[in-house]
């Protein structure tokens, strides 16, 4: 576990998730903590059990499917309601419950949110965070206080925003983390008011939201001014304008200001796990990020050309490698023969040097066009298994797919699909009907193989992605599609990539169709 003198804290599961159009389902929150703990953040908080479904199956579920190496889960939670014991409030139980060893509470620390959206008494406040805390500690977990508008609150009535960092450090509280909850801080004045509550007997923490774009600066001058818990999420997800980076927080404090957070390796992966993180939340990576964007270190050629081969580094202000960036580099590139050779490994797979290379070329080639295979391990493994044979071996050979989407008399959309297979010496001819083109290919493709492979009949399909990748080298858009099966024991993800969408998911659904029945243990050949 990572050592407690600084929290690296990540709330992207939670806070992160609050933003506009991001939608995660268990599945994707358990492979956002997976990247989250190969970079060796400190903790990872989930969500909030007991208040939202998903999230109560998501610490459920991270029992037995999460192996964390570095960080520990923590569960998000309110204190008590006003006028019970914390002891008899359901939401105070769903956190004991949750399995997680740490609970971050949030509690009001600015009066008037006391008074007005709360409707308690200042005093009763108090009383809740005191009774949920100590509550909470006598069960065995750890503490964490996440004080909402504390700097707003700060302004409106110092020493009441201060009374409550001094009541939960005296209820066994271990961690205050002061919130700017609207995000309208400024580093100076903000630095000011941690400032002030350092010295409550607790460690604080700082969580910024970046209305002002200071979110990650403002985060800096809260550790420079005493706090030693820092909060974010990846790739600066949150509602509104995003929470602070965590990604651009810890390289600054680790490059910058000499701070030891995570493993040197770690950081070194970080630009493969910003991008792994985008593949599963579906949202477009910003090439501009800091440190890892695609363009973060890439130059214009022309005046700076000659001078960069002579010294790179009068050109960049630090070594991209460190964190696993490049001068130049493809998206999510699984790029070198190590990380193919480890990935095959992984797979139960020995490489020889040349299948090695062969594998790393043709990778690179797919990525260049619009494949990921961070997210697509089934497609990555199908590829391998390809390279090893020497040759494409699949169960069916598909002779022709059509769709047919009609609008009815009645205004429905209703599509339909024939597939022409050749499997096991037979022609299948098989249609199917669905509400949609995939849905309907998806159809097709089981009737037509279930005979012959009844095993399909496990397989199903449980998620399904498009993104639209913009040209590159005055190429035309093309469209990426991650289809996620699943039978009764496991799942996988392939990737289809093409101008056309359908012609895209019908890539990633033969995948699907035909690692489902490697899995049954049908070989191809
Ligand atoms: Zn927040």
């Amino acid at each position: 576990m990572a050592d407690d003198r600084f929290h690296v804290y990540d709330t992207t599961l939670r806070d992160g998730a609050q933003q506009e159009g991001l939608n995660l389902t268990v599945v994707d929150k358990l492979a956002i903590a997976r990247q989250l703990d190969g970079l060796g953040v400190g903790f990872i908080e989930g969500g909030w059990p007991g208040a939202n479904p998903k999230d109560t199956e998501f610490f459920r579920r991270a029992q037995t499917e999460l192996d964390l190496k570095h960080a520990q889960l923590a569960a998000f939670g309110a204190t008590r309601r006003a006028g019970v014991k914390a002891a008899d409030d359901p939401l105070v139980a769903a956190l004991r419950e949750s399995g997680a060893p740490v609970v971050t509470l949030v509690a009001k620390s600015h009066d008037r949110h006391v008074e007005l959206a709360l409707r308690t008494t200042l005093q009763e406040n108090l009383a809740m965070i005191r009774d949920t805390v100590s509550h909470l500690r006598a069960e065995g977990q750890r503490v964490f206080l996440d004080a909402e508008h504390f700097f707003d609150g700060y302004k409106s009535n110092p020493a009441y925003a201060l009374e409550v960092l001094r009541t939960a450090a005296e209820a066994g509280a271990s961690v205050i983390a002061l919130c700017d909850t609207n995000g309208g801080m400024l580093p100076d004045e903000l630095a000011e008011v941690v400032h002030a509550a350092v010295g409550t007997s607790a460690r604080i923490g700082i969580h910024c939201h970046d209305d002002t774009g200071c979110a990650v600066a403002n985060t800096l001058a809260a550790v420079k001014a005493g706090a030693t818990h820092v909060q974010g999420c990846a790739n600066g997800y949150g509602e509104r304008s995003g929470n602070a980076n965590l990604f651009t927080v810890v390289a600054n404090l680790q490059l910058k200001r000499g701070f030891d957070l995570v493993p040197r390796e770690a950081l070194a992966d970080m630009t493969r796990i910003a991008h792994a993180i985008t593949e599963v939340t579906n949202v477009t990576p910003n090439s501009h990020a800091p440190y890892v964007g695609v363009s973060a270190f890439a130059h214009k050629a022309g005046l700076h050309a000659s001078a960069i081969k002579v010294d790179p580094n009068l050109y960049q202000h630090i070594d991209p490698a460190m964190v696993g960036n490049d001068m130049r580099m493809l998206v999510s590139d699984m790029a070198g023969r190590a990380s193919v050779e480890l990935k095959g490994r992984e797979l139960g797979y020995e490489l020889s040097p040349e299948i090695s290379r062969t594998l790393v070329e043709r990778v690179k080639e797919m990525e260049s066009k619009g494949y990921t295979f961070e997210a697509a391990d089934a497609s990555f493994e199908l590829l391998l298994r390809d390279t090893v044979a020497g040759e494409r071996r699949r169960h069916f050979e598909v002779e022709s797919w059509r769709v047919i989407i009609e609008r009815t008399r009645g205004g429905e959309l209703v599509s339909e699909a024939t597939v022409k297979l050749h499997a096991k010496g037979e022609r299948i001819v098989a249609t199917g009907e669905g509400n949609g083109p995939v849905n309907a290919l998806d159809k097709a493709v089981r009737l037509g193989l279930e005979r012959l492979y009844p095993e399909l009949s496990a397989v199903e399909l449980i998620d399904f992605k498009v993104r639209i990748l913009e040209g590159t080298h005055g190429t035309d858009a093309v469209t990426r599609v991650l289809i996620t099966s699943s039978d009764d024991t496991a799942e996988w993800a392939t990737v289809g990539v093409d101008e056309n969408i359908i012609e895209a998911s019908w890539q990633a659904l033969e995948q699907a169709v035909t690692y489902g029945l490697l899995r049954a243990g049908h070989s191809a050949d």
